[in-house]
């Protein structure tokens, strides 16, 4: 207990540390939850978009989470009430929780480093992983699974790091291939860490999901923005890449920068924005070698999902325009099959439908390319459980939380296979 408590009297100095780039004060910093109903209350919070103290981080048809700094929270709920809407204070200070969990999490990775498993490179998916946790991770399935796990490095990232995508294959040409990638927004530690967890779910008792479909598995798409959170609790609500565009403010949105509908809607030319698309299209060098990876198994992927939080959605194209796609039925019928799959394994309700009509117009996200560029017919983002800590969610979560998706992965890859594998 006393190791404990000297670990966390340690890393209590260490996470206060900031960087040189100041972000929002997260001291005192709330997360509400805001329901609307008229279109003059919808068109009142759209106004402190973008404003700074505000962060928009969750919206749909009749509410919005909304993270406050300290400075605005009390005028901005008097606003609230005065309008009549009602609002809930899901985090009462959000620099609070951060910092406990980052004591959390790394009481428990010292747990961790102490044990074999760990000096393998194995997960214990009881904290979330680091960059170099991930990378060890999927050196340890490549050795583990010899005839199965390879690695295919893609590229470096903009700060130079290396992008892997794990292939599971167990050999013989012409199968089809499901494409998944999670961790392309920062912050949001689920996605890595469920896309992880099904890979071990994969490769420890359901290999049989091996055996007509290839998997590729990029579980970072920004290596750059996801260390950033990591490495001090001041980044931890980063959410963009780490480029630099030439403006004060660093970073773009990786999914507003995909070459479909490209700043047609629902993106920001503000270098600021946390939704900038930036300077063109796939300006991101993350996103180039994610594109240039799937373009050369065009054909081969039958199947693309991205894994984001949270809101517990999934989504399918277009997020571009209101319009929806030739086989809107088909897409319908799948994602309506996972969204049940999922509620039976732990009642979590997910809500489906294209991202324009089920959330909100944004152009450039990648499901969108993988459809209209890439041709990838089964398109689909998920936007995994927050709970009531959002980004925040606590790591105990990473297993229910793969387990469940386990069961989407599962309806997918039944579905790929009957339409596309060879019998
Ligand atoms: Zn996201």
């Amino acid at each position: 207990m006393r190791v404990l408590f000297l670990f966390a009297t340690i890393f209590v100095a260490a996470v206060l540390a900031v960087g040189q780039e100041t972000h929002p004060s997260m001291q005192g910093m709330q997360s509400l939850s805001i329901s609307y109903e008229t279109p003059e209350q919808l068109s009142l919070l759209k106004n402190y978009v973008d404003v700074p103290g505000f962060d928009f981080v969750k919206s749909t048809n009749d509410l919005v989470d909304v993270l406050v700094t300290a400075d605005k929270i009390e005028e901005f709920k008097q606003l609230l009430e005065e309008h009549r809407m009602n609002y809930t204070v899901m985090i009462e200070n959000v620099q609070q929780l951060v910092t406990e969990q980052y004591i959390e999490q790394e009481v428990e990775r010292r747990l961790q480093v102490a044990t074999q498993d760990y000096a393998s490179g194995r997960l214990s998916f009881t904290y979330y992983p680091n960059y170099k946790e991930v990378n060890e991770y999927l050196t340890y399935l490549t050795q583990t699974y010899k005839n199965i796990a390879s690695l295919i490095t893609i590229g470096n990232s903009y700060e130079g790091r290396s992008m892997k995508v794990l292939k599971l294959s167990t050999g013989g040409g012409n199968k089809p291939a499901i494409f998944i990638d999670a961790g392309i927004h920062a912050r949001e530690w689920i996605a890595p860490a469920a896309a992880l967890y099904m890979v071990d779910l994969m490769l420890q008792s359901h290999r049989d999901l091996l055996t007509k479909v290839d998997w590729y598995v990029l579980p970072v798409l920004n290596p750059d923005g996801y260390e950033y959170t990591h490495s001090s609790s001041a980044n931890r609500l980063w959410r963009k890449t780490r480029s630099n565009t030439g403006s004060n403010c660093r970073g773009v949105d990786g999914n507003r920068n995909y070459d479909m509908g490209w700043m047609v809607a629902g993106a920001s030319n503000n270098p600021c924005s946390d939704t900038y698309a930036g300077p063109k299209a796939f300006s991101e060098v993350e996103n180039q070698h994610m594109r240039d990876f799937i373009l050369a198994r065009k054909g081969q992927i039958k199947a693309y999902l991205t894994f984001h939080s949270y809101g517990q959605y999934i989504l399918y194209p277009w997020g571009w325009t209101n319009k929806v796609p030739d086989n809107e039925p088909e897409l319908r019928n799948l994602a309506s099959q996972c969204a049940q799959a999922i509620a039976r394994s732990r009642r979590t309700q997910y809500t489906y439908g294209t991202s324009a009509n089920a959330l909100y117009l944004a152009a450039g996200g990648s499901d969108d390319w993988a459809l209209g560029k890439a041709d990838i017919k089964l398109s689909f983002t998920y936007e995994l459980p927050g709970g009531r800590s959002g980004f925040l969610l606590p790591a105990s979560e990473i297993k229910p939380v793969g387990t469940e998706t386990f069961e989407a992965l599962k309806v997918t890859h039944q579905y790929v296979t009957s339409k596309y594998a060879s019998h």
